[in-house]
């Protein structure tokens, strides 16, 4: 079996960009507007000489209603799924209620999870980092998922520990 790398997070951060570098494929649809990948989305990829799976997922937005609460639930199943959660935050939005509520699940959870701070082009990547400190999940990995920053680097870090 491949290990699975569920990403994770509200709609709009970032997911499927990050989900098509890992894949190498366009897959996942990338959108300008929040929570058009409705379900959830399998793709392979492969650093070095290690497969793994990513599954991209629509997203939870906290305040979930018809469409959204169905996005929710199958982000919900793929955190199940998954070997290692990838739980997106846009460092340029900030902190939000609905991040707080993804990490206090992950953390009910037991999953392994790292938070990964993507949109860190241009901005003080050091204070939106110490911003999200405060969320409980250690240290932010930092990304710019559209600019392909970091991300080799958070790909190494996950295959590492699985
Ligand atoms: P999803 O809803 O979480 O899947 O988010 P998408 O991957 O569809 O991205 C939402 C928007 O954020 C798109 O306009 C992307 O181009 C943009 N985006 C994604 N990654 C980055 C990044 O690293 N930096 C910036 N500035 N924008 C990004
Ligand atoms: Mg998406």
């Amino acid at each position: 079996m491949l290990p699975v790398i569920a990403l994770v997070g509200r709609p709009n951060v970032g997911k499927s960009t990050l989900f098509n570098q890992l894949t190498r494929s366009r897959d996942a649809l990338v959108a300008d507007y929040a929570g058009l990948t409705r379900d959830r989305k399998y793709g392979e990829g492969r650093l070095g000489d290690r497969d793994y799976i990513v599954v991209d997922t629509g997203g939870i937005s906290g305040d979930e209603d018809g469409i959204d609460s169905h996005m929710a639930e199958q982000s919900l199943t793929a955190i199940d799924e998954a070997d290692v959660v990838l739980f997106l935050v846009d460092a340029r939005a900030g902190l939000t209620a609905a991040d707080e509520m993804i990490a206090d699940y992950l953390r009910r959870s037991h999953k392994k999870a790292h938070l990964v701070l993507n949109k860190t082009d241009g901005i003080d990547e050091d204070a939106a980092a110490a911003e999200f400190f405060s969320i409980g999940m250690g240290t932010p990995l930092p990304i710019a998922a559209s600019h392909s920053k970091g991300v080799r680097q958070l790909i190494d870090y996950v295959l590492e520990e699985i």
